[in-house]
């Protein structure tokens, strides 16, 4: 397992000019073993197969350093997972001061053993975003949000820009079809105090597929009415 996921990693981020960190490929091979290994008792992820990990999961996450340089950043992953794109991020750019954020126990604690596994500094906190965005030590503290798969993006701006200070950044990971998405999502932004910066488009290699970043960036203050109780969002999305 380990050789293929090394290759292709060596080879992915070589195609999209990205420099490796040294040894990281061996970190990559300990952490797909350890996903695996624990991904059959908690349910962590859909994708299983070494190839499949290494380019839907490592280089979909690695790729938003094409568009972010995140450097020495202190960076949030909300609903984070099994560690998609936060962790990833952190092997890449170990400068990062980075939380990793989800509101279920179990991926929490499958986050805290492999962090500490792979000997990586980070705060994994078993959370809902929108309960602690409201507290003084998380609200617009943070240069990024980070955030892959976890709601539609007028329900995830709220979820995200709350953390994310004045001149900071929210990056939303979305399909390419997500034009009517993010159109849809203006008059959230404004309302939380943002405006889309731009989408970045790129291409995971080896695998046929393109993948946006949507990046909306903070310019003013989120009012502190937001983020509301998770079922409001949903219902009556901004
Ligand atoms: N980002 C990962 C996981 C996506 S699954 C990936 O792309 O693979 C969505 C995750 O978001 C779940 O683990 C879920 O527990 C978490 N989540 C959903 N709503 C949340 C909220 N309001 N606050 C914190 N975590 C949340």
């Amino acid at each position: 397992m380990f050789d293929a996921i090394s290759e292709i990693i060596g080879q992915g981020v070589k195609e999209m000019n990205i420099i490796l960190p040294l040894n990281s490929e061996a970190v990559f091979g300990t952490y797909y073993d350890f996903l695996a290994e624990r991904g059959k008792l908690v349910n962590l992820t859909a994708i299983t197969e070494p190839e499949k990990v290494a380019r839907l999961h490592f280089l979909d996450s690695i790729a938003l350093l094409g568009a972010i340089s995140l450097k020495n950043e202190r960076v949030i992953d909300v609903g984070s997972g099994a560690g998609f794109p936060g962790l990833v991020l952190k092997i890449m750019r170990p400068d990062i001061d980075l939380t990793l954020l989800d509101a279920t126990g179990k991926k929490v604690t499958f986050l805290s053993e492999l962090c500490e596994l792979l000997k990586i500094e980070t705060n994994c906190v078993n959370a809902r975003a929108e309960e602690v965005s409201h507290m003084d030590t998380w609200r617009e503290t943070f240069d990024a949000a980070v955030s892959r798969a976890v709601a539609e993006l007028r329900v995830l701006c709220e979820l995200c820009l709350p953390f994310v200070k004045v001149g900071g950044v929210m990056v939303a990971m979305k399909s390419v079809n997500s034009d009517d998405e993010i159109d849809s999502a203006k008059n959230a932004m404004a309302t939380l105090g943002a405006e889309l910066e731009r989408v970045y488009d790129y291409e995971i290699p080896g695998a046929d597929i393109t993948h946006r970043a949507v990046l909306v960036r903070k310019i003013s203050e989120t009012p502190v009415e937001y983020p509301r109780r998770y079922a409001r969002m949903q219902n009556f999305p901004l």
